[in-house]
């Protein structure tokens, strides 16, 4: 579905962050980018998603070069850490708005809004604002507004980051059932080893820039590639 081919990157002229990334992403697979703060895996997602263009590579979606092409021309849902939901809107219309800015007409619109926030179960909060729900709840708004569109491909950047150990345990298994039941393909960056190895079809492990290993958790787990992993995934197990 994705490919990147040799693609760089540098901020201002300085020193390459992501250093020569090839890699396929399959239609449908939950891929997660793991490593430690720093490592480049949000720069790699945010070339993705059209919010950095990389200094030098091709990133191709569905056999078509997207390299320069502006974020709401992709057609891909984003997840942030902070939610990032329009505070003044309330969750219903945050959840419209993708479908607003595409033109959509209000009575799909109001059909489709009620589907995704059944599908992230919340239902009767539609009336609500974001201030009146809880972080939980507010990721669950952002994950809505994702789905709203039916995008192939989902980024989601340390979503479940903000949030309490057992509600991020829920949400694992939430994210999970819904990434089965609709079969969308998404990518996921976290610097959680549990996480990652309980969520992945497979894990793209980052150090300094470079893909150090991409494989199923299980193979990551029992044949580390290289040193770096080894320990990287070994800690907190
Ligand atoms: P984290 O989990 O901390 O976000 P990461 O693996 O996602 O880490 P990146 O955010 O991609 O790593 O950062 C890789 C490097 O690029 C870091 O050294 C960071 O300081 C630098 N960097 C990231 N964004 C910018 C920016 N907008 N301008 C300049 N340098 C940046």
């Amino acid at each position: 579905l994705v490919r990147f081919s040799h693609v760089q990157k540098s901020y201002d002229g300085q020193s390459l962050v992501v250093k020569d990334l090839n890699l396929d992403i399959a239609r449908g697979e939950f891929l997660t980018l793991l490593g430690p703060s720093g490592s480049g895996k949000t720069t790699s997602l945010m070339m993705l998603a059209g919010f950095e263009a990389p200094t030098n590579g091709r990133i191709t979606l569905q056999g078509r070069e997207i390299t320069a092409l502006p974020p709401y021309k992709r057609g891909i849902g984003m997840v942030f850490q902070n939610y990032a939901l329009f505070p003044h809107m309330t969750v219903s219309d945050n959840v419209a708005y993708p479908l607003r800015a595409r033109k959509m007409p209000e009575t799909e619109i109001a059909q489709r809004v009620t589907a995704a926030l059944d599908m992230v179960k919340l239902g009767p909060f539609g009336a609500r604002m974001p201030a009146q729900l809880s972080g939980g709840q507010q990721q669950r708004v952002a994950l809505a507004r994702a789905l709203v569109f039916e995008p192939e491909l989902i980024l989601l950047d340390e979503p479940l980051g903000a949030l309490d150990k057992q509600l991020r345990e829920r949400m694992q298994y939430e994210l999970k059932q819904i990434h089965e039941r609709l079969g969308v393909t998404m990518v996921y960056v976290t610097h959680d080893q549990e996480e990652a190895l309980t969520m992945s079809d497979r894990i793209a492990v980052f150090d300094q820039g470079r893909i150090q290993q991409l494989a199923p958790p299980e193979e990551l787990y029992e044949s580390p590639a290289n040193a770096f992993v080894a320990g990287f995934i070994g800690e907190n197990n």
